[in-house]
């Protein structure tokens, strides 16, 4: 009874090892995509304003190097989104801020 207990239990701990292996494996798998994304397709962020509506960043389009300023509606912050550059018309993706981590930054940077 207490062996055949162990063995489910083992069988079980084994199994809970798989997942937590397979769930890093995709957790890296998803960074080293988002990292290759951000070189090849990503506009640079090269400045940004929070105001009460929208977000108004400041984008370098790597391909034709033009500078441009854009606004983003507040929901969209913190994730990708996709448009066309201005200039010249290629579409690329923008990796937009999130107001948490500057909050989070801002009070990391003026410790109490
Ligand atoms: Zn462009």
């Amino acid at each position: 009874m207490i062996q055949c207990f162990y063995k489910i239990l083992s069988e079980l701990l084994s199994h809970i090892q798989e997942i937590t292996e397979q769930s890093y494996a995709s957790i890296i798998n998803n960074k080293s995509n988002k990292i290759r994304r951000m070189t090849k397709t990503l506009y640079l962020l090269q400045g940004h304003k929070f105001r009460n509506e929208n977000i108004e960043a400041t984008l370098a389009c790597p391909k034709c190097e033009e500078i441009f300023k854009k606004e983003f509606p507040l929901d969209l912050e913190g994730q990708i989104t996709e448009f066309k550059c201005p200039v010249c018309n290629s579409a690329r993706e923008a990796d937009l801020p999130s107001k948490g981590i500057e909050l989070q930054e801002e009070f990391e940077y003026f410790p109490i």
